[in-house]
């Protein structure tokens, strides 16, 4: 089987190109769904990328795929016929998600009235600045009820704030929740933007949690990576730290938790989308991070990080197939979580422990923060099931937040009747 492949391989790696510095476009480079049936079609994927630059959307890495899994990934625009002809040759069922992957980054940004508006919006991507900015903003207009908390740099030396909403005293229960530890997923930024203005100035609802519950929500976890996703390559995932060797910059903030850290599902490889790092909490936005929840950890009940896309809500473990011993409840709320978001416009998600639903991962931060003693531990891979994958079009953003705000809202009520 493999004799004709690698005639093919060797040509397509002649044209292979080096990574280029200036602002990357993807004029022609495709995305494929490829729908794996066989130990075959998930060999011939990996033999495949020993010779062609495969960037995973979905799984994460090519290491886990498995027979009966779509796999989702980018190719170059001069690697992507031979692609297309390997997999007809070897007869692997495929479609091809984006065709011009540029136009889909063009075509992100769909809704142009609010585009065309200059300052930040809820309904838009915003840009790092006005990210800074509203931060600041809200500060100084709700200072009963928001505060920028410091919880230290990014590896380039960008300000992480915590927002903290809540009017309630410093023993109340507390949920904290990030978003944006990938760099390219940005419809997570955009839902912790929106969640905290429904705190400020949403249905009575969800207004009033802050009366009994204290939010410390992060925006943006890897700026460094989101500023790179704006300024230089849409497509970057991990943060922005060089490799001890130089040779290779970024490590995949969620495989750099201090557990079972770089065992299953990361990469001791820096090059690596997966690199797990150095060491666990090498990575100063991870161990920023963790220290703040180490040292709230009392009055953290739960941990809730945003990510996408699959559509699905994840509860520890990650690590292992092994059920958490809180798995029944957590179970439980999870499908209640679910439940509230299909209520509003019917969007399905699957649910259940990371290692099983999606695929294993070690050193990720929800198996981490259930590790410390917070047992409401949950990962939300929002919209969409990869039409769009992490480009999602703005126009997506309302609904998208609307819904998923509704899950959040459960689980927020249901932390508060039933933690101690
Ligand atoms: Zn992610």
């Amino acid at each position: 089987m493999y004799k004709a492949m690698n005639v093919l391989l060797i040509w397509v790696c002649g044209l292979a190109t080096s990574a280029v510095l200036a602002k990357q476009t993807f004029h022609g480079d495709k995305v494929f769904r490829v729908k794996l049936q066989t130990e075959e079609h998930v060999a011939l994927i990996h033999k495949m990328k020993e010779k062609i630059k495969l960037d995973f959307w979905h799984p994460d890495t090519a290491d886990r795929m498995v027979p009966h899994m779509d796999a989702d990934f980018r190719v170059n625009s001069d690697q992507a016929h031979s692609v297309s002809i390997l997999l007809e040759q070897f007869s692997v069922p495929y479609e091809v998600l984006f065709h011009d992957l540029q136009e889909g980054i063009d075509a992100q940004l769909d809704n142009k009235k609010i585009q065309k508006s200059k300052g930040h919006s809820y309904t838009k991507y915003n840009t790092w600045e006005k990210i800074v900015e509203w931060t600041g903003n809200l500060a100084k207009k709700y200072p009963n009820l928001v505060k920028k908390v410091d919880i230290g740099k990014t590896v380039e030396g960008r300000p992480m704030y915590v927002l903290q909403v809540g009017n309630a005293n410093s023993a109340t229960k507390a949920i904290f929740m990030d978003c944006g530890i990938h760099a390219r997923e940005w419809i997570s930024p955009a839902f912790c933007q929106w969640f905290v203005k429904e705190l400020i100035k949403g249905k009575n609802n969800i207004r009033e949690l802050v009366k009994s519950l204290t939010f410390y929500i992060l925006p943006v976890f890897n700026i460094d990576g989101y500023v790179w996703t704006w300024t230089e390559d849409r497509m970057w995932r991990k943060n922005r730290s060089p490799s001890d060797d130089g040779n290779c910059v970024g490590t995949d903030l969620n495989r750099n938790f201090n557990i079972s850290w770089c065992d299953i599902g990361s990469s001791t490889e820096p090059c690596s989308e997966i690199y797990c790092g150095a060491t666990a909490e090498s990575e100063i936005e991870a161990k920023n991070v963790a220290n703040f929840i180490r040292s709230h950890v009392d009055s953290i009940k739960a941990y809730i990080s945003i990510h996408s896309y699959s559509q699905m809500l994840l509860y520890p473990f990650s690590y292992t197939y092994n059920l958490a011993p809180d798995h029944k409840e957590l179970d439980e709320i999870a499908k209640g979580a679910v439940s509230e978001l299909k209520g509003l416009y019917g969007t399905s998600y699957t649910y259940g422990p990371s290692a099983s639903t999606i695929y294993p991962t070690a050193g990720s931060s929800d198996d981490w923060a259930y590790s410390v003693g917070i047992k409401y531990s949950f990962t939300f891979e929002l919209r969409d099931k990869g039409k769009k994958g992490f480009l999602l079009p703005q126009s997506q953003i309302k609904a998208t937040c609307q819904e998923s705000t509704l899950a959040v809202a459960y689980i927020a009520k249901y932390v508060l009747a039933h933690s101690s």
